[in-house]
């Protein structure tokens, strides 16, 4: 049974301009635990695909489900990592982890540990009470990661959370989120520009070809790092 799940699905912008095929007849079933890249070419579809599993839209035509439900909308069992990390300036690094969790009336005691406990493992002790101007880029992707895990989503979507990153904090980060993930078991959907990066951390990529989005061609990885 897989855990996301895209069948016969096709997706059309419409606007002032007229319409455009963005997607064309896409089949992909993600497994639990799985970590799949999308890469190709600018204007291939790789952020229309990750925006109908999060539900920002439907499709024109198809199905898409997440936890074998159809996707109706967007869903706290969806986690996200962003180029941008959105953390509030004003809030410190601990109150910033535990905003997911306060959207979802669920800040308390209990979750409050799971948050000191994240910070800790992405190796952010003892930052809890800094606020975001006083961290590293690196160090901010770290929290932006703590406040997702806190949530306990079943997927997570990440778009290109790397690219603003200076070379070395970028490959330590891949790393880190990589063997994060695998140890949680947590299926993960990867957008990004570098296959150097999707080869590292995903066990199947999935190439993108244009006019219209449609997929080339699907490379699983012989020895997944987990
Ligand atoms: P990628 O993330 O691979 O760069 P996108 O999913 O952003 O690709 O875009 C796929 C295609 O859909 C492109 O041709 C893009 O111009 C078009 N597109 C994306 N968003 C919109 C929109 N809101 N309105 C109209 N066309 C769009
Ligand atoms: P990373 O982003 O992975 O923490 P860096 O090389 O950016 O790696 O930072 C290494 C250490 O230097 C960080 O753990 C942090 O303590 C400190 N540091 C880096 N940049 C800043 C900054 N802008 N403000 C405060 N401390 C910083």
């Amino acid at each position: 049974e897989p855990v996301m799940s895209l069948k016969d699905v096709s997706h059309v912008y419409v606007n002032d301009k007229g319409a455009s095929l963005a997607l064309e007849n896409i089949h992909l079933d993600i497994a639990p635990g799985e970590f799949v890249s999308l890469v190709g070419p600018s204007g291939c579809g790789k952020t229309t695909l990750l925006s109908l599993l999060a539900g920002l839209f439907p499709p024109t035509l198809g199905s898409v489900t997440v936890g074998g439900r159809s996707v109706q909308g967007p869903s706290p069992a969806v986690g996200y990592m962003l180029q941008q990390d959105f953390l509030f300036p004003w809030r410190t690094i601990r109150d910033n982890a535990a905003i997911g969790l306060e959207i979802a009336g669920r800040r308390n005691e209990k979750t409050m540990a799971a948050v000191d406990h994240w910070l800790g493992e992405l190796g952010l002790e003892g930052n809890g009470g800094r606020y975001p101007h006083e961290l590293s880029g690196g160090m901010r992707q770290r929290v932006a990661l703590a406040r997702t895990l806190v949530t306990e989503p079943d997927v997570l979507l990440l778009d290109e959370p790397f690219s603003a990153l200076d070379l070395h904090i970028k490959l330590q980060l891949e790393d880190l989120v990589q063997h994060t993930l695998a140890r949680l078991g947590k299926t993960a959907v990867l957008v990004t520009h570098d296959l150097a990066e999707a080869a590292a951390m995903s066990d199947r990529v999935i190439v993108l070809g244009k006019g219209p989005g449609h997929i080339r061609r699907e490379v699983s990885i012989a020895e997944p790092i987990r």
